[in-house]
């Protein structure tokens, strides 16, 4: 049975002097494996539309778990984010979250549309790379099932406020007053079984954000696709905003990338 799907290819691995095995992101099947026969050679009709980063129409045959190209069409190669290494970077470590959250047979259409819009955004050049990651972080967390509640204080209600205190690793955000009394009881629950390293632990997945790094979150969280790099901060601001987007992704993912780790040895 042929099927015809529009897919953004989010690894390749080279099968021998000829071949290659693509893992594809498609709106309609989710991740899918894909082997291309003869793609490594320069003649193959499948040359240009299969390396990392393609956007391509696939026309694909599926036997067992894999699914063989019949014919397949490139429709943007995204090729000018390839003009910067930080570019490259940053492109290479949305495909690897793309590839980790992603699964088969679902439908996968908000995290194809988040990560082509990434891809669109790095190649024009005109957003800060660290919004466009930080965007990407909070919008794909999202999609693999962590939703921040962004209600203002989770304990007492009050909102707007002053300052933020975000529990990353609940997903919530305290007012001043409701941080110091959670920080207290840690405290005395920790000192009761003396474990001095659940503090620091809990205390790390505490950070303090502004208001305005607050309404950054509301705005990427809540914003249509197409304007999600619509807004700037000033340069704390984007600190701030970069650092709680990537330790929340760190935190529920539960995994390093070392994709990230290169990003951050050209981009700090
Ligand atoms: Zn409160």
């Amino acid at each position: 049975m042929l099927i015809t799907a529009k897919g953004l290819v989010i690894r390749e691995t080279p099968v021998g002097e000829f071949d290659k095995m693509l893992t594809v992101l498609t709106a309609e099947h989710g991740k899918i494996s894909v082997f291309a026969r003869g793609a490594k050679r320069m003649k193959s009709p499948y040359f240009v539309s299969t390396h990392m980063f393609c956007y391509s129409e696939f026309v694909l045959r599926k036997t067992t778990d894999i699914f063989y190209i019949n014919d397949c069409s490139l429709i943007d190669g995204f090729f000018d984010l390839r003009s910067t290494l930080e570019g490259s970077a940053l492109a290479s470590y949305i495909a690897d979250v793309a590839r980790d959250i992603s699964t088969e047979n679902t439908d996968e259409t908000k995290l194809l549309r988040l990560t082509l819009n990434c891809l669109f955004a790095i190649a024009k050049g005109k957003k800060p790379l660290p919004l466009i990651k930080a965007v990407f972080e909070l919008r794909a967390v999202c999609y693999a099932g962590f939703l921040p509640r962004l209600s203002g204080c989770d304990v007492c209600g009050r909102a707007p406020l002053p300052t933020y205190f975000f529990d990353i690793a609940a997903g919530v955000f305290l007012c001043e007053e409701c941080y110091h009394a959670r920080a207290k009881l840690l405290e005395e629950e920790a000192g009761k079984i003396n474990e001095a390293e659940s503090i620091y632990a809990a205390a790390h997945t505490i950070v303090q954000i502004s208001p305005g790094v607050f309404a950054a979150v509301i705005y990427a969280l809540s914003s249509p696709p197409e304007k999600i790099f619509s807004f700037t901060l000033a340069d704390d601001a984007m600190h701030d905003f970069s650092a709680l987007c990537e330790k929340y992704l760190l935190c529920h993912l539960e995994r390093d990338f070392k994709t990230l780790e290169f990003y951050h040895t050209i981009v700090t």
